[in-house]
């Protein structure tokens, strides 16, 4: 009798990883604290977002997780603005997981925060789909990556609660199309939440920050300042 082969296919990996970014979730539900996974392409405004978010929500009540290959150099820009983060350097690898996230976790203080921002590796493909411990996820998405990117990458865009476009003064100049990018967004993810924005005009991120003291709100009820 020949020898048959079997593929066995792991999964104990991906149950391993969402059981810890269960307990994560949990944890931080515990000290009242909200966390959001922000995604986006290398160069989207991620970092950008999070700053604009400090012009309404004080620095203490945020806390940042940054995720990137290689440097600090994003850390150093939310620290400038009085916000404590922590760096983690993936180096090749290409989205965070669960297991990184409890390690920066342990080496954050939570005294006033309310809010933790884990900005993700830049890319639009894994991030979507490797829990980390998130109440809510965030995309950002600049209008210079092309009106197409929802139809070309769905899945991180079904799973976003809030869909933040930026650098929407180039919007024109790039030949952004608007109409079409909304539509599809509606017709893959119907409940998600859009906010246009741009680094010329600091009060649109505003509109950001309202959205996430509303969730926050939603999330704990009873415990807004
Ligand atoms: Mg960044
Ligand atoms: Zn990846």
């Amino acid at each position: 009798m020949p020898n048959k082969k079997t593929v066995r296919i792991d999964r104990s990996v991906t149950e391993t990883n969402d059981a810890m970014a269960q307990r994560i979730s949990h944890s931080l539900s515990d000290v009242n604290v909200l966390s959001v996974n922000i995604m986006g392409s290398p160069g989207s405004g991620k970092t950008s977002v999070i700053e604009g978010i400090t012009n309404t929500i004080p620095a203490a009540e945020i806390a940042v997780i940054q995720g990137d290959l290689e440097s600090d150099i994003d850390k150093r820009r939310m620290e400038s603005v009085g916000i404590a983060a922590y760096q983690i350097n993936t180096h090749s690898g290409c989205h965070l997981t669960a297991a990184m996230i409890e390690q920066a976790i342990v080496n954050l203080t939570f005294e006033h925060t309310r809010f933790l921002l884990i900005e993700n590796v830049g890319n639009l493909v894994c991030p979507a789909d490797v829990l980390i411990g998130q109440h809510l996820n965030i995309v950002v998405s600049s209008t210079t990556e092309g009106s197409d990117k929802p139809r070309k990458y769905p899945v991180i865009f079904k799973r976003a609660d809030l869909i933040v476009i930026t650098k929407e003064d180039l919007a024109s100049a790039v030949g952004f199309d608007e109409k079409s990018y909304i539509m599809d967004i509606h017709s893959m993810n119907p409940r998600a939440k859009i906010i246009k924005t741009t680094t010329k005009d600091k009060d649109s991120f505003r509109s950001v920050a309202d959205w996430l003291m509303h969730e926050y709100s939603l999330f704990y009820p009873g415990e807004n300042p």
